[in-house]
């Protein structure tokens, strides 16, 4: 039967809540440019192998489609661009939770693999517990730096954090090699911006991905391999398991 809620019918759905699937795992991605040589569709692609990774590792976790616009605006001025305001996103979210506690969701997972959604699941938080409190929700805390996980799979394969980057670099395109190597157009990577993924941050918030490098890479997607890209996506759902099991409200 699975669990992805598009894939099941509803008496199947209700099998499982009533069996104690009361976890929903909301995969969040993004439609904005990931350089020259990745898909705008690759923090969507990234979300969804996420939550799959994720349900293996939490008993009773419906996943749930995955939301293909997310918050994009430091992509102005790149091609393809769609996305929505943080207002509107976490509105939408807000809006699925109140439907999905109608049929007895006790928690929500907000897995987003795309940084921009930060500010949006702040907001989507506070919302929801002032709107439904009996609901727990777990969020990842800070989105727009590397995760500890993420940068512990890179050190111990020696590829540097300038390489592996925060957007389009070798991370992100070793997951695409993983998930969908047919998507990645290898012989258009080149390095893009590869010093400190801290302070470019506020490049960002400032000028947009433009600001830091013109290609609207960071990182150094020419060092990138499928097997790393699996231990990325592997480690990360590890991380964040742990992180909801642990969490007394995002826990329960
Ligand atoms: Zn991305």
């Amino acid at each position: 039967m699975g669990n992805r809620l598009a894939e099941m019918s509803w008496p199947e759905v209700e099998r499982a809540v009533a069996a104690g699937a009361t976890t929903v795992l909301l995969p969040l991605g993004a439609t904005e440019q990931h350089g020259p040589h990745l898909p705008l569709g690759t923090d969507t692609v990234r979300a969804e192998a996420l939550a799959g990774l994720l349900a293996e590792r939490l008993p009773g976790a419906l996943v749930a489609p995955a939301l293909p616009f997310g918050c994009s605006d430091e992509h102005a001025g790149f091609p393809g661009l769609l996305g929505v305001g943080k207002e509107t996103l976490a509105r939408l979210i807000v809006d699925l939770a109140r439907r999905m506690a109608g049929w007895g969701v006790e928690r929500l997972v907000l897995l987003s693999a795309h940084g921009g959604n930060g500010e949006a699941l702040s907001l989507a938080r506070a919302m929801l517990r002032s709107e439904l409190p009996g609901l727990a929700v777990w969020a990842p805390e800070d989105l727009t730096s590397l995760s500890p996980a993420t940068a512990g799979v890179a050190r111990r394969a020696g590829v540097p954090e300038g390489a592996l980057g925060l957007h389009a670099g070798e991370g992100e395109t070793s997951e695409l090699l993983h998930l969908r190597p047919e998507l990645v157009r290898r012989e258009r990577a080149r390095p893009g911006y590869t010093g400190d993924m801290e302070s470019v941050v506020k490049i960002l918030k400032a000028g947009g991905l433009r600001a830091a490098h013109r290609s609207g890479v960071l990182g150094d997607p020419t060092l990138a391999s499928a097997g790393r890209g699996a231990s990325y996506l592997e480690a990360r759902a590890e991380e964040i398991a742990r992180a909801v099991l642990g969490d007394p409200d995002g826990g329960r």
